[in-house]
């Protein structure tokens, strides 16, 4: 079995060819597949946040010049932020509009202005490398005092420093956004850039930086969406209108295809489609082993509107429902009201299916603009999912309420993100509780049989499961965190991704440890991780005996297909003889060999029909 084969093919094209009238050479780039794909389009590079500041020396008689482009630029800031405060506060109030104020405040210090033209005449600087120096000692100054408070006010200092140098060298602050449907071409895309983008204007993704299990990765894959990342250097060789070939399952970028690859990509678009066509037959059909094991199949889901993927691809409920990108994907935080329309949108969907809803996992690279957070020097391993929420906790009791009151509209369940301590556990469900109390104090109707549960995505969550498993009602494996916490192993970083490995012997035995613990406490157990959808790591999710996939909405009939194609005996022997193995290549080895034996004679063959 391959383990690049697989999935859609999108977007019939009217693309040009390279042809004879075109100078430009076609160009093959080679990047980590990080969701599957072909797509045919045109290229529209996205230079987002790159300010770039003039660093020559100006000539003297120049200076006063720059230091009234200051001025200018200082002004027009301040404009564009007392509008913006007008429009937040008559959108969202005054508590909202006022953290504009401390920004105004920055701009309006007279030293700013001094100690910014003093460089500009004495050292030559040009005024946005004079004031970029200005602010970064300032920044910096702020920044090492011991003072909380003091330290968030440099997310303040960065934000205002960014606005005057974007004035000053005339670059735009808005998320630059392409006309037409294209495939975007970024140094890097964050996870909210990325939510933020207009699904119908995107038919791929090409980035420079970027992992298979990086955020805007699981996006593209859960949108449907073929995306190659860690390209490198690709937005130096692409321009806005090229043509190019995004192929996210062999993780290939071809800039300015001849008429000779573009016929030979829409030939094998072609068979993708038919594949997938046949696949999409096995919505029928139940998630059952050759020998009777019957597993149940979830899909994860970023965003509500994605809910209809699920039911298309037959989903027998949400397995995780990251709630953070809905929060990322705005600029002020999202009240009760407006949480509880988003769950109740999706429960009542999934039509009394199981919902998994995750609680707030904020902090990583999931950061969202208004809640000035200071920057972390290793962000992953820093204030992130629980932690954040049991020191916010208005925040946590305000999403708690608005999922709780959700559950009144089907079958709800509860996630936390990020555990990692016992005392976790313990303080999330007094405040569960809490919550409860105020809803039936409030008289708002909800399930009082909501279950709760943890991310095993932590190796010491995976150390303490046992105890764990005594506190909670489910286990869902967190595959993508597990993996870069146990092998140390950043899932953005492309330099490394050949580190970043599903099948490595020491994450087998973590699944194994997590896998014995919730069969002797006799709790649910899912994996909801990007390795539930590698295909060839199902027989050994299989042979673990987890209860429950939960994987991107497309990747089910597929996931479905392997299931179908093998027994639970079978699984549970190969899942024995690769636990004495030492490395990732031996692990991979044994199980294509048990695969090849198995490739099912055609999408629906196998088990039985439901
Ligand atoms: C995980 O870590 O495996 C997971 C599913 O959570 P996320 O990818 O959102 O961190
Ligand atoms: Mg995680």
């Amino acid at each position: 079995m391959s383990r690049s084969k697989t999935n859609k093919s999108n977007g019939p094209s009217n693309i040009a060819p390279n042809g004879a009238g075109r100078s430009k050479l076609e160009l093959e780039r080679r990047g980590v597949p990080a969701s599957p794909g072909i797509v045919i389009g045109t290229a529209f590079v996205r230079d987002a946040d790159r300010i770039s500041i003039p660093r020559t020396l100006i000539d003297p008689s120049r200076a006063e010049d720059e230091i009234g482009s200051l001025k200018r630029a200082l002004d027009s800031t301040s404009n564009d932020l007392r509008a913006l405060k007008h429009d937040i506060a008559a959108r969202m109030g005054d508590d909202h509009a006022r953290i504009f104020d401390a920004h105004m405040m920055i701009l309006s210090d007279i030293t700013l202005v001094d100690d910014t033209s003093a460089l500009i005449r004495g050292e030559r600087l040009s005024a946005a490398a004079a004031f970029d120096r200005v602010m970064n000692r300032f920044i910096e100054s702020i920044g090492s005092i011991a003072d909380e408070y003091l330290k968030e006010r440099t997310i303040d200092l960065q934000d205002v420093k960014k606005r005057v140098l974007r004035s000053l060298v005339g670059a735009t602050t808005r998320v630059q956004r392409p006309d037409e449907p294209s495939i975007i071409v970024a140094h890097d895309l964050s996870p909210s850039d990325t939510a933020q983008l207009d699904r119908s204007l995107v038919v791929a993704y090409a980035t420079d930086l970027g992992g298979r299990t990086s955020h805007t990765a699981i996006i593209a894959r859960s949108q449907g969406i073929p995306a190659v990342l860690g390209l490198e250097n690709l937005v130096e060789r692409v321009e806005t209108g090229d043509t190019l070939i995004v192929d996210g399952n062999a993780g290939v970028v071809i800039i300015n295809p001849t008429a000779g690859t573009l016929e030979q990509y829409r030939l094998e678009m072609q068979r993708l489609h038919e594949l997938e066509e046949q696949l999409l037959l096995l919505t029928a059909y139940p998630a059952q082993t050759l020998d009777g094991r019957q597993f149940t199949l979830c899909a994860n889901l970023d965003a509500a509107h994605e809910v209809q993927s699920v039911i298309d691809h037959g989903g027998q409920g949400v397995g995780l429902f990251r709630t953070e990108y809905f929060f990322i994907s705005q600029d002020y935080l999202p009240g009760e009201e407006e949480q509880f329309k988003v769950y109740r949108q999706v429960v009542e969907a999934m039509a009394g299916k199981p919902v998994v809803i995750r609680t707030l996992d904020i902090g990583g690279d999931k950061i969202a603009s208004y809640l000035n957070r200071v920057p972390e020097l290793n962000p992953f391993m820093g204030w992130r999912g629980i932690r954040f929420c049991l020191t916010r906790k208005d925040i946590f009791k305000t999403q708690l309420r608005a999922i709780y009151r959700a559950s009144a509209f089907g079958n709800v369940k509860i996630m936390f993100p990020m555990i990692s301590q016992f005392e976790e556990i313990v303080r999330t469900k007094e405040i569960c509780a809490e919550v409860r109390d105020e809803l039936t104090r409030d008289r708002y109707k909800f399930s009082p049989a909501v279950e709760l549960g943890i991310m095993v995505e932590t190796p010491s969550a995976v150390a303490m499961a046992d105890q764990f498993a005594r506190e909670v009602d489910f286990f869902s494996i967190g595959t993508n965190d597990l993996i870069q916490y146990t092998m140390a192993v950043d899932r953005g970083n492309s330099k490394i991704a050949h580190l970043y490995q599903h099948l490595h012997p020491s994450i087998v035995r973590l699944l194994r440890l997590t896998a014995a613990a919730a069969r002797r406490h006799r709790i649910h157990l899912s994996v909801c991780g990007e390795m539930a959808g590698d295909l060839l790591a199902v027989p050994i999710l299989v042979g673990l005996g987890i209860d429950e996939f939960s994987v991107s909405p497309n990747v089910i009939p597929e996931v479905k297909r392997v299931i179908r194609s093998v027994t639970f005996d079978e699984c549970r022997a190969l899942v024995r003889r690769v636990s004495n193995l030492r490395t990732t290549a031996e692990i991979e080895a044994e199980i294509e060999t048990f695969m090849k034996a198995h490739t099912p004679v055609s999408a629906a063959s196998g088990g039985t029909r439901s």
